[in-house]
C-alpha cells in the first residue's frame, strides 16, 4: 500500500514519493546480493533490533510515523504526545521501541523501516578513510570467507544514505535516534492528514481536524 496517498499534495508527501523508490532500489541492492552469497536470516531472527536504536533522518521518522497513522490512527495520538522510551528485554538490552516479539519480522512498521534496518546484514559500511568492509552477522548461517568468488559485491549502505540526505537536504544534519524522533513525525503526519479537505467534516477520523471554510 502507498502510505503517501494519506496526505494532502504538499512537499513532504513528495519526498516520501521519492524515499519510497530510494528503499526499493536499496531492497532490490540487497536482496540481490543475499541471494547470489546465499546469506540469509534465519527465519524468526529478530535478536538486531533488540539490542539497537536506529540513528535515523527526519524523513526517515516520517514514513515510519505515516506507517502508523495508517495503521493505527489511536496509537498514532498516542505516541505523538508521549516521550518514547527504548524497549528493555528480558536480558536487559535495550533496543527500539518498535519491535514486537509477534510479527515474523519481529519489526512494527516493516514496510517503512528505516534504510539501515534494511541494508544492515546485507551491505558494507564505509569507514572514516573512505575504505569499504562487509562483515556478515554473526548468527547467519554463513560467511563471506566461504562464498564462491562470484559472488556480486555487497552494495554501499553510504551511497544509498547520500541519496536520502538528497531528497531532505534542508533536515540532512538532524540525524538522531528513532524514538527521539518519532514523536515529531507523528505530529507533522497527523496535522497534514488533518487538512485534507477531501475528508467529510462528518468524519469519525480522530485524525481529522476540519479547516475553516471561507465564505463568499
Ligand atoms: S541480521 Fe542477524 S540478528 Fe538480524 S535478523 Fe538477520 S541474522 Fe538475526
Ligand atoms: S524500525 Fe523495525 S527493523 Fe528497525 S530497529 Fe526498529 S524494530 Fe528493528
Amino acid at each position: 500500500m502507498d502510505t503517501t496517498t494519506l496526505l494532502p499534495d504538499c512537499l513532504l508527501r513528495a519526498r516520501l514519493q521519492n524515499l519510497t523508490d530510494v528503499y526499493r532500489k536499496a531492497d532490490q541492492a540487497a536482496a540481490a546480493f543475499a541471494s547470489s552469497a546465499g546469506l540469509g536470516c534465519p527465519f524468526g531472527c529478530g535478536d538486531c533490533c533488540e539490542g539497537f536504536m536506529p540513528d535515523i533522518l527526519p524523513l526517515e521518522a516520517a514514513m515510519v510515523a505515516l506507517e502508523i497513522a495508517v495503521r493505527d490512527r489511536p496509537l498514532a495520538h498516542r505516541l505523538a504526545a508521549e516521550t518514547l522510551a527504548a524497549q528493555t528485554h528480558p536480558d536487559g538490552r535495550q533496543g527500539c521501541p518498535l519491535y514486537t516479539v509477534d510479527t515474523p519480522y519481529h519489526c512494527s512498521v516493516y514496510q517503512a523501516r528505516p534504510l539501515i534496518c534494511r541494508m544492515f546484514p546485507f551491505a558494507t559500511v564505509r569507514d572514516k578513510l573512505g575504505q569499504v568492509a562487509f562483515s556478515p552477522c554473526r548468527l547467519m548461517p554463513a560467511g563471506l570467507p566461504d562464498l564462491p568468488t562470484e559472488v556480486s559485491l555487497p552494495p554501499v549502505m553510504a551511497d544509498f544514505g547520500y541519496r536520502l540526505l538528497m531528497i531532505d537536504p534542508d533536515r540532512s544534519n538532524q540525524r538522531q535516534s528513532l524514538h527521539q524522533l518519532l514523536p515529531g513525525a507523528l505530529s507533522e503526519v497527523l496535522f497534514l492528514i488533518g487538512l485534507d479537505n477531501d475528508h467529510s467534516p462528518d468524519s469519525n477520523d480522530p485524525g481529522f481536524t476540519p479547516l475553516p471554510q471561507r465564505h463568499p
